[in-house]
């Protein structure tokens, strides 16, 4: 059994649709995710919003709008009246639904919104299930909200996913496709929540996990993890094999193709994780998978929007305790730390999340002299570079020698350098590295 998961884009449409169906319908017994329509989630967050504001008047705009989006995609993927009517009711009493929160009189809580957001994938997947069972598949709806749980930390509760998951397939046995939500799960309270945007890539690998597939597919509108960014490089090519932390790294650093999350359920069940195009669905992709290959390069990617904070100070100079103390305020602001460089007397770290930032800085200045620099970018390599290697890191280097580099990370993994630098210097950046690396 495969998993097979498709994003908002690859069922944007009633043609993509009908084109992913083409796809899923080439083998049998497989679980296929589907994201929501999209557009569709970004517009619920909207209305969710207007709610919380106060303002049903703002969220029945956009209600309607949304609403009347789905009725041409009803029509065009449909060919009976029978299944046209369906589909129309369908979106209605979804819509009729949502219009019921513009009128609470108690005020609209986290718990609403979270039923707000989830009614993307519920719309999605019920439209591709009927139009599976229109053109004479055997097809089942399975309900996320049945088997997909978070446990007290908000973390998956994978063993209640396993055997829920297996109870469900049980009372469907001869299905031909079984298709399912993405994202939408419950929380250990029993209330409808979501695992995060992007979250559909997580539910893919969480149930692929939870079956032992064979293989986890994510199907996307580009022909696998590039080993540049196409939006600024030329000659950008697909990379037909990457192991998990190199993915990882890719995923987390730049390549927006596949959530980070993904990687860890896929990589502790040793199941390959494929990536493929739904414009080009015989293109090879990218294989993530436990093997490594040596003596390779791989990929660079870069992340916009981070922010280097220094701190120095004297006291640092032969006391322990004072990283601890350091990372303990990042903690205590929920800021998670992206890249860290230490000397004897100070220490550089990245963040990419600024909500916190003022206050972090007030309790560093505690410490030490605190520097900020906004607007930069990591540049991360990725590839084979264990630390004998020899002279890979120096390749890496000796391509950015023309640009000015504020911090390096070296040794964290045997998989990746990253380097930070100023925004203005990252298409430079970006294809000296190709340059130098690649050709
Ligand atoms: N529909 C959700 C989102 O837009 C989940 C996903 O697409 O992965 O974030
Ligand atoms: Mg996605």
């Amino acid at each position: 059994m495969k998993v097979l998961k498709f994003g908002g884009t690859s069922v944007g449409s009633a043609q993509r649709m009908k084109e992913v169906a083409k796809i899923v319908c080439e083998s049998k017994h497989n679980i296929v995710v589907l994201s929501a329509m999209s557009g569709t989630t970004n517009q619920l967050v909207e209305i969710a919003d207007y709610l919380y504001k106060k303002n049903p008047t703002g969220a029945m705009e956009i209600i309607n709008r949304l609403e009347n989006s789905y009725y041409p995609v009803v029509e065009e993927l449909f060919s009976s009246e029978e299944y046209k009517q369906k589909g129309k009711e369908l979106i209605q009493t979804f819509f009729n639904f949502l219009r019921s929160f513009t009128s609470l009189s108690d005020t609209f809580t986290l718990f609403e919104e979270k039923i707000i957001l989830a009614q993307g994938e519920l719309i999605s997947t019920n439209l591709f299930n009927n139009y599976l069972n229109e053109i004479g598949k055997n097809s089942v709806l399975l309900p996320a909200l049945e088997f997909v749980k978070t446990d007290k930390n908000g973390e998956p509760d994978t063993q209640f996913i396993q055997e829920e998951l297996a109870k469900q397939l049980e009372k469907q046995p001869n299905a031909d496709i079984y298709i399912t939500q993405g994202y939408i799960c419950r929380n250990f309270y029993g209330e409808i929540d979501n695992l995060q945007r992007g979250g559909s890539d997580y539910t893919a690998s969480l149930l692929g996990a939870a079956i032992k597939a064979e293989e986890i597919q994510i199907w996307t509108d580009i022909d696998g993890m590039h080993n540049n960014d196409p939006r600024f490089v030329e000659n950008t090519r697909p990379i037909p094999f990457l192991n998990f932390e190199e993915a990882a790294e890719l995923a987390y650093f730049g390549a927006k193709i596949l959530h980070p999350t993904c990687i860890l359920p896929a990589k502790l069940g040793n199941i390959p994780v494929r990536l493929l195009n739904t414009l080009e669905p015989e293109a090879a992709g990218t294989l993530i998978s436990n093997k490594s290959k040596q003596n390779v390069i791989e990929a660079v990617a870069a992340k916009d929007g981070i922010t280097a904070i220094k701190i120095k100070s004297g006291r640092m100079l032969l006391a322990y305790g004072f990283l601890r103390k350091i990372f303990e305020i990042f903690e205590n602001y929920q800021t998670s730390i992206d890249m860290i460089t230490t000397s004897e007397v100070g220490v550089s770290l990245t963040i990419d999340n600024t909500k916190h930032l003022t206050e972090i800085v007030n309790d560093l200045k505690k410490f030490g002299t605190v520097t900020v620099d906004s607007d930069m970018v990591i540049i991360c390599v990725v590839g084979d570079l264990t630390y004998t290697n020899v002279g890979f890191q120096a390749k890496v280097l000796n391509a950015m020698s023309e640009v000015p580099i504020r911090m390096v990370s070296y040794g964290g993994s045997n998989y990746n350098i990253s380097m930070l630098i100023q925004k203005e210097d990252k298409v430079k950046a970006l294809n000296l590295l190709s340059e130098k690396l690649f050709n």
